[in-house]
C-alpha cells in the first residue's frame, strides 16, 4: 500500500511541532476533544432542520477509552465524520503555505506565535503517539476510511468498516524515554484531570469508564460487630467528565482569569493570553450573552485581506455560524468571541440572518460596549491600553478615516499621537487640556519618525512658545486629522504649513515690509532655484535654523508622499 507523503510544509511544520512547540504535551487532549466537539456541532446543527439525522442532543457524546495494556488511548465521537476527501484534506494538509513564508521573513517571531495562528491542533497529538490511526465515517454515507501515520513521513488511507457515523481516534502512547513520560496518557485519573482542566465548558458529555473501588460487606466481625479486615472490590462505572456548563453562562465572579485564557486560546487559536476578556450579558430588547476577547497582539495577517473578521454565533448554546461578520464594525475588527443569544431562530439562513433586525439591535449594543471598555481601559491601565494602542491603534485610526467622519465621536477619544513635548503618547483630550491660553490651534507634524520631526526648524519654533505638537508617524494619520478637521472646537494645523497663527497682528505687518524691502534678493534666489520652489520668502517660523522648506496649498509635503506612493 502506498504511503502518500504529505504535503512538504506540513512536513517541516510537523516536525517543528512534534519537537515541542506546544510547551505542555498534555493539550493534544484538548484539541482533540474540541475537534469531537466542532464535529458533533455540524451534525446537531444539521439535526435541527434534517430528519434523516436520528440523533437528539442528549444522544451526542465524546468518549476516551484508555487501554494500559495496548498503550492506546481512543478519542470517539458520533460527530459529522470525514469522507475520503475531507480526511485527505483536513488531514493531509496543515497549514497554508503562507504561514511558512511568514516564519521565514520573520526569523525573530518567536516560532510558538505562528503556529498559534493556525488550526493545526489535530497533529498535537504526534506530541504524545508513535502512531494516530483515525477512523471516520461522514454522515449520510456508508463507507468509512481508515488514515494512518507514524508522523512527518507520511500516511496511509484505506477502506474499513465503521458502523455509525463519527469519528474514532486511537493513538498509541508512546513509551516513556528518558524525563519523558507518557503513561500518564492511558491513566483514567489524570486524563479526567485533564478534562477538567481544559474542557470543562465543553456542552457535550465526555464520557469515561472508570475503574472504582468500594467497600464490601467483609465477613471477620470484630466484639462490637464492625469488620476488621475490610474488604474491596473493583467496578465500572461510566461517568461524565465535564461540567458541560459554557463558560460565557456561568457567573463572571467564578470564573478564573485562567479559566478565559484556555478557553480564548482553545476556541480562536491564539497562543498568547488575550490582552483582554469583556464578558457581557443583556437582557431587554436584544437578550443575549456576549464573550469577547482583545489579543496581546495582531495576528500576522491581520493587516492583510486574508483577515476574516466576526464572532462566533450560537443561538440558545447551539452553534449557529463561525463567524458572523455583521456583529463587528470594521474599526472592531480585532475583537474575537462569541455571542449567544436566545432570541435567534435555531434554523436562521446565512441571507436571512443579514437582515435580522436583532442581530443589528446587537451589533450596537455590543459596539458601544467594546467602546466603553475601551475608554476604560484607557484610563485605568494606560500602560496595557498603550500596548494594545501599538498593535491595534492602526486600525482605530482607519475606522475614523474610512469611514468618512462617521464613526468620529465613537473613535477620536480612543487615539494616541506622540507628544514632541515630551517622549510619551497623548489623546487628543490631553493635547487640548494642556493647551496654553494663547494657543490657538492643534499643531502636528508628519514623517517618518519622532526624532526627525524634532528636528524640524518649525518644530522649535512651536515648541519654544510652550505649544505642544503632536508627532504623526503613521502614513493614515495625516489623512485622520484631516477627516477629524477639529477636536473641541480647536483646528488642526501642520507646523510645515502656511499660517501657524504664532505671529501678533503686528508682528504680521512688520515681516510683511520687510518682505516687500528684500523683494529684488528673493526674486533673484527664487531664480536662482528655478522650478525646485514656488516662491522664497522671510519667515518666522525659524528660531536657530537658517531656512526651512514649507509647503503651501491643502497637503503637506508628507501627504504629498504618501499619495505618490500609493499604489494606482
Ligand atoms: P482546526 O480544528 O483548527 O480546524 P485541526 O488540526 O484541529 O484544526 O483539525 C483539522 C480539521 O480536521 C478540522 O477543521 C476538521 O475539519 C477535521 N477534523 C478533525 N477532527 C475531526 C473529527 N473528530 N471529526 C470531524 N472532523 C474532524
Ligand atoms: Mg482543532
Amino acid at each position: 500500500m502506498a504511503v502518500k507523503q504529505f504535503k512538504a510544509e506540513s512536513k517541516r511544520l510537523l516536525d517543528l511541532m512534534i519537537n515541542s512547540i506546544y510547551t505542555h504535551k498534555e493539550i493534544f487532549l484538548r484539541e482533540l476533544i474540541s475537534n469531537a466537539s466542532d464535529a458533533i456541532d455540524k451534525l446537531y446543527f444539521r439535526s435541527l432542520t434534517d430528519d434523516s439525522v436520528a440523533l437528539k442532543k442528549k444522544d451526542f457524546e465524546i468518549r476516551l477509552s484508555p487501554d494500559k495494556d495496548k498503550r492506546t488511548l481512543v478519542i470517539s465521537d458520533n460527530g459529522i465524520g470525514m469522507t475520503k476527501e475531507e480526511l485527505e484534506q483536513n488531514l493531509g494538509t496543515i497549514a497554508k503555505s503562507g504561514s511558512l513564508d511568514f516564519k521565514q521573513n520573520n526569523e525573530a517571531n518567536n516560532k510558538v506565535d505562528i503556529i498559534g495562528q493556525f488550526g493545526v491542533g489535530f497533529y498535537s497529538a504526534f506530541m504524545v503517539a508513535s502512531k494516530v490511526t483515525v477512523i471516520s465515517r461522514a454522515f449520510g454515507t456508508q463507507e468509512a476510511w481508515k488514515w494512518e501515520s507514524k508522523g512527518a513521513e507520511g500516511y496511509t488511507l484505506t477502506p474499513c468498516e465503521k458502523a455509525t457515523a463519527g469519528t474514532d481516534i486511537i493513538l498509541v502512547i508512546k513509551e516513556n524515554e528518558g524525563d519523558e513520560h507518557y503513561d500518564e496518557y492511558l491513566d483514567d485519573w489524570r486524563l479526567a484531570e485533564i478534562v477538567k482542566k481544559y474542557s470543562d465548558y465543553i456542552r457535550y458529555p465526555i464520557k469515561m469508564l472508570r475503574t472504582k473501588s468500594r467497600m464490601v460487606e467483609g465477613t471477620d466481625k470484630d466484639a462490637d460487630g464492625n469488620y476488621k479486615t475490610p474488604e474491596y472490590e473493583n467496578y465500572t462505572e461510566d461517568e461524565t467528565l465535564n461540567s458541560m456548563v459554557p463558560i460565557w453562562k456561568r457567573d463572571k465572579k467564578k470564573v478564573s482569569d485562567e479559566e478565559y485564557a484556555e478557553f480564548y486560546k482553545q476556541k480562536f487559536t491564539d497562543w498568547s493570553d488575550p490582552a483582554k476578556v469583556i464578558q457581557s450579558k443583556t437582557e431587554g430588547t436584544a437578550t443575549y450573552n456576549a464573550l469577547l476577547f482583545i489579543p496581546s497582539r495582531a495576528p500576522f495577517n491581520y493587516y492583510t485581506k486574508e483577515y476574516e473578521k466576526g464572532l462566533q454565533l450560537y443561538a440558545s448554546g447551539v452553534l449557529i455560524m463561525d463567524r458572523c461578520a455583521d456583529l463587528l464594525p470594521d474599526h472592531f475588527s480585532f475583537v474575537k468571541g462569541l455571542v449567544d443569544s436566545q432570541d435567534l431562530s435555531l434554523n436562521i439562513s446565512r441571507e436571512m440572518l443579514q437582515h435580522d433586525s436583532q442581530l443589528k439591535l446587537i451589533k450596537t449594543t455590543l459596539e458601544r460596549k467594546i467602546k466603553n471598555e475601551l475608554s476604560a481601559w484607557l484610563k485605568n491601565d494606560r500602560e496595557k491600553y498603550e500596548e494594545f494602542f501599538k498593535n491595534f491603534g492602526l486600525q482605530l485610526k482607519m475606522g475614523c478615516y474610512t469611514g468618512y467622519g462617521a464613526n468620529k465621536d465613537q473613535l477620536q477619544d480612543l487615539l494616541l499621537f506622540h507628544s514632541g513635548k515630551e517622549n510619551k503618547y497623548v489623546t487628543l483630550r490631553e493635547y487640548v487640556d494642556a493647551m496654553p491660553e494663547e494657543q490657538k490651534y492643534i499643531y502636528y507634524a508628519a514623517g517618518e519618525s519622532c526624532e526627525k520631526l524634532a528636528k524640524l526648524p518649525a518644530a522649535e519654533r512651536v515648541l519654544s512658545k510652550g505649544f505642544d505638537i503632536l508627532y504623526l508617524t503613521d502614513d493614515v494619520d495625516e489623512f485622520v486629522l484631516q477627516m477629524l478637521r477639529e477636536y473641541d472646537k480647536k483646528e488642526f494645523r501642520n507646523i510645515s504649513g502656511d499660517d501657524l497663527g504664532l505671529e501678533s497682528e503686528s508682528e504680521k505687518e512688520e515681516l510683511k515690509a520687510q518682505n516687500e524691502e528684500n523683494k529684488d534678493l528673493f526674486a533673484a534666489m527664487k531664480e536662482a532655484l528655478g522650478d525646485k520652489v514656488s516662491e522664497v520668502r522671510l519667515s518666522q517660523r525659524l528660531v536657530s535654523h537658517p531656512v526651512c522648506l514649507s509647503s503651501s496649498g491643502p497637503l503637506s509635503i508628507e501627504m504629498e508622499k504618501v499619495l505618490n506612493n500609493m499604489p494606482t
